[in-house]
């Protein structure tokens, strides 16, 4: 897939690279065709929802949510082409292209990597990024943050948050 930005870009060449990269990355994955699948389709899901090209997105198999049934969690991280400042992003059931993705970043309380908001499409990274910093209090309000963030494996082992261990 080409990095023309989409307003200069037919809508029908952007769609057949998109067709071409999902037929022809896997094959070149390090993680194998299968998973490799599941990181081009994240790539693509995450591209399109931020308006951004497809080179500016990295993407691993993310160590500590890891299952051993198909659908590994991904870690997409995204670096600002006008900015250079870095976000990151899970895919936690990556074989559903209907579930948002979780911007990750630090728990107020223990500092780890752990999601902050869900994120579907442009406009909800806008409503996070405009909100106050969290604080403490941000994380016993369950409309604050998403559902996952009480059990996420992301909080250090003597976070209150972060479930059975
Ligand atoms: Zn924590």
């Amino acid at each position: 897939m080409n990095s023309q930005t989409p307003q200069t870009t037919p809508l029908s060449d952007r769609a057949h690279a998109a067709a071409a990269y999902l037929r022809l990355a896997p094959e070149q994955s390090p993680y194998g065709p299968f998973r490799g699948a599941d990181h081009a389709r994240t790539r693509l899901r995450l591209a399109a929802a931020l308006g951004i090209g497809l080179d500016r997105i990295e993407t691993q198999p993310d160590g500590i949510r890891r299952r051993i049934f198909p659908g590994e969690p991904i870690i997409a991280t995204v670096k600002c082409p006008a900015s250079g400042e870095t976000y990151t992003f899970l895919a936690r059931n990556p074989l559903y292209d209907d579930e948002p993705f979780e911007f990750l970043g630090s728990c107020p309380e223990c500092g780890g990597e752990v999601p902050l908001a869900d994120i579907r499409h442009l406009a909800d990274l806008g409503t996070y990024l405009a909100r106050a910093p969290l604080n403490t209090r941000d994380t016993d309000r369950p409309d604050s943050l998403p559902e996952t963030f009480q059990e996420d494996a992301g909080h250090s082992t003597d976070c209150r948050h972060g479930g059975i261990r």
